[in-house]
């Protein structure tokens, strides 16, 4: 139970500041939860009251353990969106005064800001240095490289591809932020879609597409949906063997369409599926020429989903397979 002391306090912080506030009793469970955590996390006063931030969150940051709190961490929501939200601790009589900070906001655009620079530092660097590093050897030794002059045209080629694609999928991801992801919203058959995606993939993915798709239509930005489409189908190719097939499927139902991407890859294990939607997140932490992606894949398919009021969902079993289901409701 809170004392009572901390009960008064927090009736009447309550009254007088807007931010998301709770208490935490000594063994790290919630006591007091006010109106506006309740609004801001979307778990009412009932649901948290007795539970640890473990069972209301779906992550936390620092881990909390036991005592003491870090001063500040983050939590993510349990829904589909994963919303992080910054919380700060402070140590009271018999437990913890928290705090949802109303900064939270401007925390995870600066924190957005400083993952983009160090992303852009890391990663972009590397294809950087070696299309410079393939080109001048080109031009400083025409003869010497004379046999090699293909390999080495073809490597810079996909690096510049690489790199075109990772900064396409930044500035989506910018977008997202700023809300202005969907454009418009039309008509289209869930073929001329799958055309779309294939198109910025590739034309040698083609060869492992076995499509499902014929007859359905569905209500979207074709442009947008079509590049959450292709990173799905980018990622099936890229973590299955080549020659393996990839099956998309489209289906008609009342509420909406299902389209879903189903691989023969390694597959993606059970503690990594929370969080393989989040921004910059990605099981292998090392970046290596076939997968290297920037873990922003993900991100910019379940944001262009949610865009057009659906969403995204995974099943996944390690050395079988990953199917990934975009549910994409009908809509004026
Ligand atoms: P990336 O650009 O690194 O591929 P994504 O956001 O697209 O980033 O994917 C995040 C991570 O999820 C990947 O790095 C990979 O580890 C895992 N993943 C995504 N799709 C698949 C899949 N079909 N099979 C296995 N692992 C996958």
């Amino acid at each position: 139970m809170t004392s009572l002391r901390v009960d008064v306090a927090f009736a009447s912080l309550e009254r007088v500041i807007s931010d998301a506030i709770a208490v935490l009793s000594s063994e790290g469970i919630v006591t007091a939860w006010s109106a506006a955590a309740a609004s801001l996390t979307g778990i009412g006063h009932e649901a948290a009251q007795g539970k640890s931030l473990d069972q209301l969150f779906s992550r936390v940051e620092p881990s909390l353990g036991f005592a003491p709190v870090p001063a500040s961490f983050t939590v993510w929501s349990k829904d589909e969106t994963r919303r992080a939200l910054h919380a700060t601790a402070l140590s009271i009589e018999d437990g913890w005064f928290l705090s949802f900070g109303a900064q939270q906001r401007f925390d995870a655009i600066d924190r957005l800001k400083s993952e983009i620079v160090t992303a852009v530092s890391h990663e972009l660097k590397t294809p950087i240095a070696t299309i410079k590093a393939f080109a001048t050897t080109l031009r400083e030794n025409p003869d010497n490289t004379a046999h090699a002059r293909g390999e080495y045209l073809a490597t810079i080629e996909h690096e510049a591809d690489r790199l075109a694609h990772a900064v396409e999928q930044l500035l989506l991801a910018a977008r997202v932020d700023a809300q202005h992801l969907m454009t418009r919203r039309e008509r289209v058959s869930a073929d001329a879609l799958l055309d779309r995606a294939l198109e910025r993939i590739g034309a040698s993915a083609a060869a492992r597409i076995e499509r499902h798709t014929q007859g359905v239509a569905l209500s979207c930005d074709p442009e947008l949906l079509a590049q959450a489409v292709a990173n799905v189908i980018d990622n099936a190719l890229k973590f299955s063997s080549d020659g393996s097939p990839i099956a998309i499927e489209a289906e008609h139902h009342d509420e909406g369409t299902t389209l879903r991407v189903r691989d023969r890859g390694i597959g993606i294990a059970t503690e990594h599926l929370p969080y393989i939607f989040e921004r910059f997140y990605r099981v292998e932490r090392t970046l290596s020429a076939s997968t290297g992606g920037y873990g922003l894949g993900l991100f910019v398919a379940r944001e262009i989903a949610q865009a057009h009021g659906g969403k995204i969902e995974v099943e996944s079993a390690p050395r079988q397979g990953t199917t990934f289901t975009l549910r994409i409701p009908e809509r004026a």
